[in-house]
């Protein structure tokens, strides 16, 4: 999708399931499961999808979705599913682009479900031509994670990242090319980085776990992963006013029907999904969504 000087496509990694409690905190199970229904071991489909932006000269990927270096029980576990979504090597090469054409690897933060890719099963960089972008407090935390994260992070996931090299470090805002820069984020996890693009007149913004889903616009719905949900909160609540202000259109990395879309606020204030807006993902499979 071509929006000013940034082509802007949704590319998957096919499709995973985390449990449905966790994903939608101190959420009842009536509210959330008729949103996302959950399969026998409690567990909500949701999708990998990572950002591919082509513009100034770049190559730009934004996470990586889980990657191949999962043993059956781990694919088991999270019900790791490449099939008919396929993963972000098919996703790319249907959108024209190899992996060794990435000139930029950008991560949100370092969590399995989003730097999963970064490595092949035989160890070398999936994007061997990449500069990789992180923020250095998420690097940090991902090597002394306390008890809560360390679940979160593998180390398989950054092996053969070396700073200064082959990846980046930054304290703080920075700017990867003319319009595209980024928001910051702590309650999910620490450093945690959302791409802000503007292009074409609009505005997009990569939710990533800030806002994993569309049931998660509605504000109170924050998961159960999150180091601070209170921070998460108040930092959702920021970007939503923003995104209804100025028309921003938000990304969702984990939602398995639906690309983007721009945010209203209903007659009680509570923001509310609006305009959808199509990347060129894949289909919805979650029913239409329903006002908790
Ligand atoms: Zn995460």
């Amino acid at each position: 999708m071509q929006f000013g000087n940034f082509q802007i496509d949704a590319v998957e990694d096919g499709r995973f399931g985390l449990d449905g409690g966790a994903m939608f905190g101190i959420v009842p199970r009536p509210l959330w499961s008729r949103k996302a229904p959950p399969d026998e071991a409690n567990r909500i489909e949701l999708a990998l999808r990572c950002l591919l932006v082509r513009g100034e000269g770049r190559v730009i990927l934004i996470d990586n979705g889980m990657g191949e270096q999962w043993d059956e029980k781990g694919r088991q576990q999270f019900a790791l599913s490449r099939k008919p979504i396929p993963g972000l090597e098919a996703s790319l090469a249907a959108k024209g682009v190899h992996r060794h054409d990435v000139t930029d690897m950008f991560f949100t933060h370092l969590h399995f479900d989003h730097a999963g890719g970064t490595v092949q099963p035989d160890g070398s960089l999936t994007f061997p031509n990449a500069m990789h972008h992180l923020q250095a407090s998420n690097w940090h935390l991902a090597h002394h994670p306390s008890p809560k994260d360390a679940g979160s992070f593998r180390p398989c996931d950054r092996a053969g990242l070396v700073a200064g090299e082959n990846l980046t470090l930054y304290d703080g805002p920075w700017q990867l090319t003319e319009g595209f820069d980024v928001l910051l984020s702590d309650g999910h996890t620490t450093g945690m980085q959302l791409p802000r693009i503007r292009a074409g007149g609009e505005t997009f913004v990569y939710c990533a776990d800030l806002i994993p889903t569309s049931a998660h616009v509605h504000l109170p719905w924050v998961m159960g992963y999150d180091r601070s949900p209170v921070e998460t909160t108040a930092e959702k609540q920021a970007v939503l006013e923003e995104a209804v202000a100025k028309g921003w259109i938000l990304v969702f990395e984990h939602d398995p029907g639906m690309d983007a879309c721009r945010v209203i606020q209903d007659e009680r204030g509570r923001f509310r999904p609006g305009e959808v807006v199509d990347l060129g993902g894949h289909g919805r499979t979650w029913p239409e969504a329903q006002v908790p």
